[in-house]
């Protein structure tokens, strides 16, 4: 028979007795020494194992609660997750190709809502016709405002190369900018983008439509359309990063 002693990580006292166990079924002990409670052998987290596996199985349009269900994790530790990634991510330019003086940017604004449908949320994207890669994108309302929003973020190269929107009035700002057209579908001149939003529909659980899943807080929202788009970049990227 082995007998084991375990001493605690913070005076290194081998005063200490069982106390308990923790919501999550681990075992507690208490040190006699210093006082402090602790779990003396804490089993490796799901998040930290499958870290790969759930921005993945985001990425194929499992919900958050889909994704909780999966792997065992608690929602809040999904979005710490996702919170943290995000952060990594480096800046949103760097995801995208240089621009070509003979590129063609496609936009387009989606609607999706948060909470409730009363609280509209429009996703403004413009898309690379030759990458295939989302230029800028914004969420916000329908405005001209919102628009121009992101005008402001669309790289100064991207922004002087020939555009093609619908005929949503708030895109006739851009007429000004001399090489934009106003194009019916039919056209096929925003194709492109039509496939993006049909992408976006499909991907991501909270953006398909008549859905019982959506986005109860804005910040969920904003994070994994962000997430989602950084990785749909490279995927798209020519030049590796
Ligand atoms: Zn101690």
């Amino acid at each position: 028979m082995v007998t084991k002693i375990y001493t605690c990580r913070h005076c290194g006292s081998d005063d200490v007795v069982k106390n308990g166990k923790t919501r999550h079924g681990n075992q507690r002990c208490l040190c006699h020494t210093c006082g402090k409670t602790l779990v003396l052998h804490p089993k490796e987290s799901n998040v930290a194992r499958y870290k790969e596996q759930i921005i993945r199985s985001f990425r194929e349009r499992l919900s958050l609660r889909g994704i909780c269900r999966v792997f065992k994790i608690s929602e809040c530790s999904v979005f710490e997750k996702f919170n943290e990634h995000s952060r990594h991510l480096p800046n949103f330019k760097q995801s995208l190709d240089a621009a070509r003086p003979d590129d063609v940017i496609e936009l387009d604004e989606i609607w999706s809502f948060c909470t409730d449908k009363e609280h509209k949320q429009w996703i403004w994207t413009a898309i690379c016709r030759r990458t295939r890669q989302i230029v800028a994108y914004v969420i916000g309302d329908r405005s001209k405002e919102t628009l121009q929003r992101l005008l402001r973020k669309i790289p100064d190269e991207y922004l002087r190369c020939a555009s093609f929107s619908d005929y949503w009035s708030a895109y006739e700002m851009l007429l000004c900018k001399g090489n934009h057209e106003l194009v019916g579908k039919e056209t096929g001149e925003t194709a492109h983008m039509e496939r993006w939003n049909a992408t976006l529909r499909c991907r991501i659980s909270r953006f398909v439509r008549k859905s019982l899943s959506f986005s109860r807080k804005l910040k969920y929202h904003h994070l994994f359309t962000k997430t989602f788009i950084w990785f749909y970049n490279l995927d798209h990227a020519i030049n590796t990063f």
